[in-house]
């Protein structure tokens, strides 16, 4: 039962982790946002959403963090530090062996998703990695103070700055990664990850194609929403939703998706939504959506997968 899973970073990744454990990890395939990249950081290409799926399903991630490896040191930052250089992008020393590998084997001209499957299988990870494209797509984001880099606005800069629009920079020429259109076709179910609605699934969205993908898709559409009780668990999202106008809560979320989408997973906290997202023609799990253990994130999985599978059975 092949599985698609279209996923942001963090929130994805907590997902993810419940997911293998209740189903072949061989079977799912994951679609990741690629927004994020950045092609030329200290000579180095990161891709921050690639790296949290792929630590995380690998066993290796900093729990507390949700990003980077459990355990990393730092001394490399120390000494660019020293030397002077602004290190507001944290990179530690086994994370940049990550950076340095995926950029020499680019420089080769290998593409992402294959230096992607790379070192996510090096790793252990058993579920194909798939970046959303090949092409390249930045997020920027258009402040009070100026035009920046996602990661500018997110790390750098704090998320302080008033937004006033998101831009998927070069997205109308982008061509989705080879073998996406083929899984979201073949697919049982695909499932949107509880990631930033604007930022990490607006991207993957963006790329031509796949949006009408999904609308085609024969399989249950089901998405886990990444907003609790008005708020985010973490990350920008409310502050992104609420500056497109979006409203910050699972409706605003149910509205983004709702061209494609056959069921939303909200929290008990925003059970009141139910109706009037169901209003929308969208139908309505609610479950406990916090994913603050393994048997919760294993629960949740399953509670997805029990839904596609009732519209799937009729
Ligand atoms: P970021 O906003 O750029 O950090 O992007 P991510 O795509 O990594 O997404 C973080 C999203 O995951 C946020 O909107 C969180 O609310 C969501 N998230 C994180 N942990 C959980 C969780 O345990 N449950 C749910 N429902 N959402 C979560």
């Amino acid at each position: 039962m092949p599985v698609v899973v279209l996923a942001g970073g963090v929130g994805a990744a907590r997902f993810l982790e419940g997911l293998v454990k209740v189903m072949p990890p061989e079977e799912i395939t994951v679609i990741i946002n690629t927004g994020d990249d950045m092609a030329n950081f200290m000579g180095l290409y990161i891709s921050p959403d690639i790296d949290i799926v792929t630590y995380t399903l690998a066993g290796k991630v900093d729990p507390k963090k949700g990003w980077g490896i459990r355990g990393d040191t730092f001394y490399c930052l120390e000494m660019l530090q020293r030397l002077g250089f602004d290190t507001w992008f944290m990179l530690g020393d086994q994370d940049l062996g990550t950076h340095l590998a995926r950029t020499m084997m680019m420089k080769q001209g290998w593409s992402l998703s294959k230096v992607t499957k790379v070192i996510s299988q090096s790793l252990g990870v058993r579920c194909h990695l798939l970046p959303m494209t090949e092409s390249w797509v930045p997020t920027r984001i258009m402040t009070d103070v100026g035009l920046m880099h996602f990661e500018e606005y997110l790390v750098k800069r704090k998320a302080r700055d008033k937004v006033e629009d998101v831009i998927f920079d070069g997205v109308e020429a982008a061509k989705p990664s080879p073998g996406i259109f083929e899984v979201i076709e073949q697919a049982d179910t695909i499932i949107v990850a509880p990631s930033n609605p604007i930022v990490s699934i607006g991207p993957i969205l963006a790329v031509p194609g796949i949006r009408q993908a999904l609308i085609d898709a024969g399989a249950p559409r089901v998405a886990i929403s990444p907003i609790i009780g008005g708020r985010t668990v973490k990350g920008p999202a409310d502050k992104l939703m609420a500056a497109q106008g979006v409203e910050v809560s699972p409706r605003g979320v149910a509205e983004l998706y709702r061209d494609f989408l056959d069921v939303l997973v909200i929290d008990l906290q925003d059970r009141m939504l139910k109706s009037s997202i169901e209003a929308m023609g969208i139908e309505v799990v609610v479950k406990q959506t916090m994913m603050t253990s393994l048997r919760r994130k294993k629960a949740l999985a399953l509670a997805v997968l029990k839904a596609a599978r009732k519209l799937t059975n009729g």
